[in-house]
């Protein structure tokens, strides 16, 4: 359903300059593509952010939470309904206390997951240092539970502070979430709707004391290796597709398939990382997905794989 005058009258009062309207995804979106979602809001509280999804609610009108779009293919179309950004003002870290030999460390969704690798390094934490050059905010890392081979999310993540569309605020722990590669499943955690996706406020990560500059040595690395690995300057989602295993990589099989570089519109398979679909400039979301349709194809044809985007596609 998309937003008649009614709904943006309500919108425009509570949220004044914080809303918009056709607002265009491509400048939410890391890729550079997408159509105008109908309505864009900037939360600015808790309290706000949860009064609009209460309402969006009772209104039936779908909402989508989004970080910094960096995993995002918003097709051409745009969304219906209401996409929220945290990343402007929802953004603070503090320590939150001490469990056992963990320090405790809580970071709202709209953080920076640089932000939040930076905070740990300066203090000597260590845990966090696998997402040391991954874009994105710490909500939409939870949620991709986003990391490398040297660790993700899961791995360090204590609690998570939610929202769910009947307005409850939970505590969810980390026992009742079951991460495995690029995926969450919170089945066990929620009780009324189990199909339910939760909407991240913070996530408190459990981090040991150890040795700052050897942790700051450590990701200063990491960064100057992806420097070197991926490509820089184009609008991209990073890895597109998951790898089928944790043995056999997705860009591997894509170049084996002789598709590093294939064209497509304004958008190529990268020359650097096979496994990155890069926008030149002048690419739309139409591009991407027919050069994944080609890329998905080929791979099936000469592996018998079945590459499944890691990229969330939404939209119409
Ligand atoms: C150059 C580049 C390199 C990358 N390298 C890596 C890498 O090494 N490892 C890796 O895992 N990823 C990588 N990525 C992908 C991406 O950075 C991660 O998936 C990141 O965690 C996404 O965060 P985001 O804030 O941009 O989320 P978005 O793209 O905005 O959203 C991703 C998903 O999370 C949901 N979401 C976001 N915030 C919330 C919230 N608060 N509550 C509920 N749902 C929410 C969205 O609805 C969407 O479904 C890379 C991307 C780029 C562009």
């Amino acid at each position: 359903m998309s937003i008649n005058t009614e709904y943006k009258k309500w919108l425009s009062e509570q949220l004044g300059d914080r809303v918009g309207f056709d607002e265009p995804m491509s400048v939410h979106t890391s890729f550079r593509v997408g159509g105008p979602a109908d309505a864009y809001v900037i939360s600015e509280s808790v309290e706000v952010f949860t009064k609009v999804i209460r309402w969006a609610g009772q209104n039936k009108l779908p909402i989508l939470v989004i970080g910094d779009g960096t995993n995002l293919l918003v097709k051409d179309g745009g969304i219906r309904g209401i996409v929220i950004s945290m990343v402007q003002d929802m953004r603070k870290i503090s320590i939150e206390g001490k469990a056992g030999d963990k320090i405790m460390v809580k970071a709202m969704a709209g953080a920076r997951m640089q932000s939040l690798c930076r905070y740990a390094v300066d203090l000597g934490l260590e845990g966090m240092n696998f997402a040391a050059g991954i874009p994105g905010t710490v909500g939409g890392g939870i949620m991709m539970n986003a990391g490398t081979r040297i660790g993700s999310v899961g791995d360090v993540l204590d609690s998570v502070d939610v929202i769910l569309s009947l307005d409850l605020r939970e505590k969810i722990t980390r026992k009742d979430i079951n991460f495995s590669y690029r995926k969450v499943d919170w089945s066990r955690s929620l009780k009324s709707d189990p199909e339910e996706k939760p909407i991240i406020v913070s996530g408190t990560f459990g981090l040991k004391k150890s040795g700052s500059s050897m942790l700051k040595k450590e990701a200063e690395k990491l960064i100057e290796k992806r420097m070197v690995t991926q490509p820089k300057a184009f609008g991209t989602a990073g890895c597109f597709f998951k790898n089928p295993e944790p043995e056999k990589s997705a860009g591997e099989l894509i170049e084996r398939a002789g598709l590093k570089g294939k064209k497509i519109g304004g958008v190529r398979v990268s020359t650097r990382h096979a496994n990155f679909i890069v926008n030149e400039g002048e690419g739309t979301a139409a591009d991407i997905l027919e050069l994944k349709e080609i890329i998905q194809n080929k791979v099936l044809e000469m592996f018998n794989i079945n590459l499944e985007p890691e990229v969330k596609i939404v939209g119409e």
